[in-house]
This record gives structure tokens, sequence and C-alpha cells, in this order.
């Protein structure tokens, strides 16, 4: 891990150590959700794996479904550089952000 000026390297991938450093087209899916598209679906077994893609953000999915009752198995997502915020924050500090930047 390297860290310099607000953003700090993890396994090559760029993460802002602070809310204003997050890129201004990632802050509608940290205010309100992605906005998620299935792109594509996969089978597996007794499986069946949808792969969805935000249309804003570039972020996937993959939720793994059993065919048997529709009972999500697991969930994995992969997110754009830059996407994710070093440390929690809550969404309440996301919406303000979002405020601050749209209102100048
Ligand atoms: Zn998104």
């Amino acid at each position: 891990m390297s860290t310099r000026g607000s953003s700090t390297t993890v396994k090559g991938k760029e993460i802002p150590t602070s809310i204003s450093s997050v890129k201004t087209k990632y802050l509608p899916c940290r205010t309100f959700g992605h906005a998620w598209g299935l792109i594509g679906t996969r089978r597996a077994d007794d499986l069946i794996l949808f792969d969805l893609s935000c249309i804003n953000c570039q972020t996937t999915r993959c939720d793994v479904i059993a065919k048997a009752n529709g009972a999500l198995e697991g969930r994995t997502y992969h997110y754009p550089d830059g996407y994710l915020k070093h440390g929690a924050i809550r969404r309440t500090a996301w919406r303000y952000e979002f405020i601050k930047r749209i209102e100048g």
C-alpha cells in the first residue's frame, strides 16, 4: 500500500482517502445506489449466475442464485478505480458531498 495526496493505492487500485477526492461521477451511485443492468447469465450445476453492471459507474456485480428456489447463495462486486473510499462513510455524508458539488 502506498499513500500520496488524497488517495492511497492498494493492490494497484486507487482508493481515495477523503470524501472530497472521490470523483463526481461516482457520487450518484454513492448517494442513491447503483443503476444495475443485466449483462448476462451463466449456469453452473444447480446455480444460475446473474452478471450485472452499473450503467453509471461500471461497477460489476455477480449474484449467485439457487435454481431450485431463487435463494441468493452469494454476491461479488468489482469496483472501478477511485470508487471505494478508504474507511466507512454514512449515506448522509455522501448526500451532503453531492449537494456541495452541484450547488458549487
Ligand atoms: Zn454505480
